[in-house]
């Protein structure tokens, strides 16, 4: 396909020759072509630029075999640990070669500021790899002293947990991906990727570097298609040993649904909707930055976002002028602009549904302090928008808004209890954090915000090694660190009678 418009001239060579490319499925280390496509938008103009392969449970399911026969007889399984590190060190290595193509990629599909999806999501992933390539190693079991009346020598085995169905969103696409194809192929797993419909390119790219890689066939395989086709099929298949899924929480427990039928291990990320606490003695210069960035950072379309802000009435004049002041200040354009801070939302759909949100808190008493509006006439883009005088009850203040949309409210010196109380009180449990200069109401908060992790004067705390997840409907396990090698084996007891 051409690739025309002007945005897309941004594009460098790789990234374009990408582009120029027919893209298929990757299905036991071939590429196959599809007649049925998705077409690929760019969200700066809503212009098609790109078609992918719409794969149904037929592909799914051919899919589905090669992995299985990649786990169970092919050379995966026999391969040392050594040796299956340094096949995804090796991807890391190439993910950070690819690093320029890849950020362009994902600008390009997403919408994200470059930069962010350059020093940001590629980043992230390369280290990931890197982080998890050092686990295939040290997967190791216990011996365990039994009570038993005879002699017994007992250990336990901790064994990869088999085919793998991961199924990720458009918000991070790279990034959702890495987090869960690293840790499953450290720990020995296969692998049926499918992307989000609205950004697949990477997750292409990436197959394109496993085979470079040198990984065995059929061990990582890419399989795009809609959710409710592909999607579905890949859940529900009874060959799939476990499946992944990050997304929203109504999909989540349709996944859950799914993988019934022969009760595969399942993992969940999903939404959240989480507060950030400012309180009087909070340290207005770092607060500020920390908490646009809580929001705004990826136009509010991350799972973690810190969405409900709760500030002391003493310090929240101060931090609402820094907070409209820097809101107005992010440079917004397209994400392959490498100057861009606030690029579109992903789509025509989750641009109608911020705005929805943001005229229905002002219909319920909300008053808009800055954003609000859409910018230009064509794209997905919206305002850093702040709405304060909010209250528990309103819509914005208790659904995920993916967006970014920031809701507001005070509270005094005897309000404290009361604000860890309403932090709580959502179906969500992602994330929280907390502003102060105070170490010990910081510590105390943090144990009763129920969260899966707390920030303390920043929000997005996010490393290779810090198990993330979430409490109540934001989801169900842990990834990264050995928590996600725990999400991918499965623990075998093993007893030998001595005498
Ligand atoms: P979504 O529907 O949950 O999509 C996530 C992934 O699941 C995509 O790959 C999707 O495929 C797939 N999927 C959809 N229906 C499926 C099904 N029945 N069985 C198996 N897989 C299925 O999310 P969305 O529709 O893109 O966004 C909707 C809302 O979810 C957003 O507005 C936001 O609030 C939330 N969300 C949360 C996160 C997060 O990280 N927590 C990420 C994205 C979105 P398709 O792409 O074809 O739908
Ligand atoms: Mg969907």
């Amino acid at each position: 396909m051409t690739v025309s418009h002007t945005s897309l001239s941004r594009l460098g060579d790789a990234a374009r020759a990408f582009l120029e490319r027919r893209r298929g499925l990757y299905i036991d280390g071939a590429w196959e072509d599809l007649e049925a496509r998705i077409e690929v938008l760019d969200p700066s103009t809503g212009e098609v630029f790109a078609t992918v392969p719409r794969a149904g449970a037929a592909e799914i399911d051919r899919a589905v075999r090669a992995a299985r026969v990649a786990f169970d007889d092919g050379p995966w399984r026999s391969m040392s640990p050594a040796d299956r590190g340094k096949l995804v060190w090796r991807l890391g290595d190439l993910v950070e070669q690819h690093a320029d193509e890849l950020a362009e990629l994902e600008a390009l599909d997403n919408g994200k500021p470059v930069t962010d999806a350059r020093w940001g999501d590629v980043a992230f992933c390369h280290e990931l790899l890197r982080y998890m390539a050092g686990w295939s190693t040290k997967i190791t079991g216990e011996t365990i002293p039994l009570s038993s009346p005879s002699a017994f020598h007992a250990y336990t085995l901790r064994e990869p947990v088999g085919v793998c169905g991961q199924i990720v969103p458009w918000n991070f696409s790279l990034m959702m991906a890495i987090w869960k194809v690293a840790p499953a192929l450290a720990a020995g797993c296969t692998i049926i990727l499918k992307p989000a419909e609205q950004t697949p390119l990477t997750v292409l790219r990436l197959a394109e570097l496993v085979e470079q890689a040198g990984f065995p066939k059929g061990v990582f395989n890419v399989v795009t298609g809609l959710g409710e086709e592909a999607g579905a099929a890949l859940a529900a298949h009874p060959l799939v040993d476990k499946v992944a899924f990050t997304g929203s929480t109504e999909v989540g427990k349709k996944i859950l649904r799914a993988a019934e039928g022969n009760l595969k291990k399942v993992s969940l990320e999903l939404g959240g909707k989480s507060p950030m606490i400012v309180l009087d003695d909070a340290d207005l210069e770092r607060t500020i930055p920390a908490v646009a960035s809580g929001i705004f950072h990826n136009m509010g379309q991350t799972c973690t976002a810190g969405t409900r802000l709760y500030v002391h009435a003493k310090v929240a004049d101060a931090i609402l002028k820094g907070l409209a002041e820097h809101a107005g200040a992010l440079k917004i354009g397209p994400g392959l602009d490498p100057d861009t801070q606030i690029g579109p939302l992903v789509s025509q759909e989750q641009f109608d549904k911020v705005m929805g949100h943001i005229a229905a808190g002002q219909a319920q008493g909300a008053r808009l302090l800055c954003g609000g509006g859409r910018r230009g006439e064509r794209g997905y883009f919206v305002e850093p928008t702040i709405l304060t005088h909010t209250t528990p009850d309103m819509t914005v203040v208790r659904e995920e808004i993916f967006g970014p949309v920031l809701v507001v409210a005070t509270f005094d010196d005897h309000g404290l209890d009361e604000v860890i109380r309403q932090a709580n009180d959502s179906i969500y449990g992602l994330a929280a954090s907390v502003y102060t200069r105070d170490v010990s109401r910081a510590h105390l908060i943090a144990a009763r915000l129920k969260a899966g992790t707390v920030g303390v004067n920043t929000h997005h705390v996010v490393d290779p090694a810090l198990p993330f997840g979430g409490f109540k409907q934001s989801g169900w396990g842990r990834e990264m660190g050995w928590s996600a090698i725990e999400l991918y084996t499965e623990l075998k007891s093993v007893g030998v009678a001595l005498t």
